[in-house]
Parts: C-alpha cells; structure tokens; sequence
C-alpha cells in the first residue's frame, strides 16, 4: 500500500478492551484539539510521522510527569515534559506549565518512573 492510499499510516489494530472507556475517548479528542490548536496557530502541518512521534513521545513520557505549584489543578495532574534529554539511564523533562508558563527541569532516573505500564 503506498503513502497516498493510507495517508494516515493507520494499521490493524483492536483497543476494544480499553476503547469503552470515557477517558479513551477524551485521550483521543484532546488529541484532535491538539491537532486544531496546532493548525490555528498555524504550527501544522507536521507529517505523519512526526506527528505520530510526538503522540508516541508524550505518552512514554506521562510518568515523568512533574508538578507546578502554580495551580492546584496542575498539581494533581501534573506536566507532561514537552522535552527529554537522555543520558546514561537518567532523563531530564523538559517543563512548560501551560497555566503560568513557568519553564524548568526535572531529572529522573529511567527506571523509576511515576507509575509503571
Ligand atoms: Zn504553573
């Protein structure tokens, strides 16, 4: 199959055991916002497969998420890294808070994530 007939690179694939849940179906609209916000600001296009990089690289790094103590929200949620910077088995995230635009680092060892997949 060329590029043309599946521009979306989209394989077989079943996520029928989680794709019932509510937060599946918001993952995959705050992804399509994403991806709005992206061509509003006039940041797109990315192709495929570096857009599909980036998905890939924000969700591995969700256990390195940190915190920002600007707002309680933010907290409890916490910051994907928008960066990461790997050496000899540590990361250093990269951290923008989207509330305040407070920028920082974080190192973390690669082993001991926030929590296990
Ligand atoms: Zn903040």
């Amino acid at each position: 199959m060329t590029e043309d007939q599946n521009p979306a690179r989209l394989g077989e694939f079943n996520h029928s055991s989680i794709g019932f849940l509510p937060e599946y179906a918001a993952a995959a609209k705050a992804l399509d916002d994403l991806i709005k916000a992206m061509q509003e600001k006039e940041l797109f296009p990315l192709g495929q497969d570096e857009w599909l990089k980036v998905v890939r690289d924000m969700t591995a790094a969700i256990p390195f998420s940190d915190c920002c103590d600007c707002n309680s929200e933010i907290y409890i949620s916490g910051v994907v890294p928008t960066g990461a910077k790997i050496e000899r088995g540590w990361v250093t995230g990269v951290y923008i808070c989207p509330e305040c635009r407070k920028r920082w680092t974080c190192g973390w060892s690669l082993t001991v994530p926030n929590i296990q997949l």
